[in-house]
């Protein structure tokens, strides 16, 4: 029997997506039914990032627009999850006195606990504590909607304390997964129908470190490359100071890694890359951009970049460009950088203008839409390997898959393509999408 309804708002990463995956599921356990509206559902709950500002306006204004619904039905279960709610805690409930839970980044794994202790005795909770190991880290779901690709976490936090960055104060320390308790998953996904898995890290190149078990990321991969009825496998995110040559050989080597690396270079001034602690030059990046490509010609590139870190001056920025000229990425996600409570950065001096920030981000994006584009164009007339996701969206007649290097393409076909990798000639080149055709 139902015990009701459920909505989740989720903003930010694949990471967040994840975990609100991991907590629908959660809920589903518990006789709970997922609903895409929160007009009428019993629980809400808003999964938040607050890696930049701007995610974290957007958790605050959704709030506010929800929580008129509150007013309506005092019965409503409201809860925040996500990095803002780690990071705000408690105080969560002075910024909306509305809310029932506030639930942290490890503590996934008590979410029906929670409910059910609001629902029961209508008391607040508020649950940030750090644990170690991170059990909220093994919940197993499958996608939604009968999706054919699935995230899988293979660790947890981060130790590099970018001096920009809040991750490792909202995620905690890194830890790994043992090796076993991913290949289980792994084959429980796969056994499901899945046939591509995302593994999913903020720093998958140091996977294993802190582990007994001896076996780092490529080691890892190997593994995972031998699960049955798995083709595709995808991480993120990838840190440039970590790629080893043995990460590189796995392009080439395994055939079910794809070609594509997300390598986040975030400046192309050595200056700049100093002051945010990223732990290489901007040589030592270009090293590694030659290393893969070198071992798998054919890789898509793609990367993050902040523009106007403090300090940055105008000849910082434009070796943020000659460094795109030079690498020519497939896609960039730019970002103007946001001061983030305390973080290193928040206390330094020579902050960049917002409307030169907005100038610069302006600049990044129209040349990186250039490259993009350029880069989908030598794509035409090539054959390639799609693996069919599913109608595309608003079409009956169209379905949408990628490539192995991440690009999506669309093609004429039906929903029994959907989970089959077919052989597609790339027939014409868009900024966002490739249009193929059947072979
Ligand atoms: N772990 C990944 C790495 O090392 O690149 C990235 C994690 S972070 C969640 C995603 C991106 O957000 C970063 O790569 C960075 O470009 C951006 N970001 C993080 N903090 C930021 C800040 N304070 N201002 C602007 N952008 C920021
Ligand atoms: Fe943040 Fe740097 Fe860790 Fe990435 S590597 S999560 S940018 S601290």
């Amino acid at each position: 029997m139902s015990s009701g309804t459920f909505y989740i708002h989720t903003f930010g990463c694949q990471m967040n997506v994840h975990d609100s995956e991991q907590m629908g599921q959660l809920l589903c356990d518990e006789g709970y039914v997922r609903v895409d509206e929160a007009a009428g559902a019993d629980i809400i709950i808003i999964n938040t990032c607050s890696v930049r500002e701007k995610a974290a306006q957007k958790a605050y204004s959704e709030l506010g627009r929800l929580k008129r619904f509150k007013r309506r039905n005092p019965d409503l279960i409201m809860g925040v999850a996500g990095c803002l709610a780690q990071e705000l805690g408690n105080g969560f409930f002075r910024k909306a006195p509305y809310l029932d839970f506030v639930l942290g980044t490890h503590n996934l794994h008590r979410l029906a606990r929670i409910v059910g202790s609001v629902r029961d005795r209508r008391s607040r909770v508020a649950d940030t504590s750090f644990h170690q190991p991170v059990r909220s880290l093994g919940i197993r779901t499958l996608p939604s909607g009968g999706r054919i690709s699935a995230f899988v976490t293979i660790m947890q936090g981060c130790n590099n304390f970018c001096s920009y960055c809040i991750v490792p104060y909202v995620r905690g320390r890194e830890e790994s997964r043992q090796s076993i308790d991913i290949l289980d998953e792994i084959g429980f996904l796969a056994e499901n129908g899945i046939r591509e898995v995302t593994l999913l890290g903020q720093n998958v190149n140091s996977y294993g470190s802190g582990l007994s078990e001896g076996i780092d990321f490529p080691a890892l991969l190997r593994m995972i490359n031998g699960t049955e009825g798995i083709e595709r496998i995808r991480f993120t995110t990838s840190h440039p100071k970590d790629l080893s040559d043995d990460l590189a050989a796995c392009f080439a080597g395994l055939d079910k890694v794809c070609e594509h690396i997300h390598l986040p270079v975030q400046a192309g001034s050595d200056y700049v890359l100093k002051k945010m602690k990223r732990g290489y030059t901007v040589g030592e990046y270009l090293k590694k951009v030659g290393m893969v490509r070198d071992a798998c010609p054919e890789i898509s590139i793609t990367s993050d970049i902040i523009v106007g870190f403090p300090g940055e001056k105008e000849h910082d920025f434009q070796k943020t460009i000659d460094l795109m000229e030079e690498v020519r990425f497939d896609n960039t996600f730019s970002f103007r950088y946001c001061d983030r409570s305390g973080t290193a950065s928040e206390g330094y001096d020579e902050k960049v203008a917002e409307e030169i920030k907005r100038e610069r981000l302006s600049l990044i994006q129209s040349l990186q839409e250039r490259h993009t584009f350029e880069k989908n164009r030598t794509m035409e007339g090539r054959v390639e390997d799609v693996l069919v996701e599913g109608f595309s969206k608003g079409s009956s007649v169209d379905v949408t898959g990628r490539t192995r290097g991440n690009k999506i393409v669309n093609l004429t076909g039906d929903e029994t393509l959907a989970g089959k990798t077919v052989r597609v000639k790339i027939v014409r080149a868009h900024m966002h999408s490739l249009r193929g055709e059947m072979l």
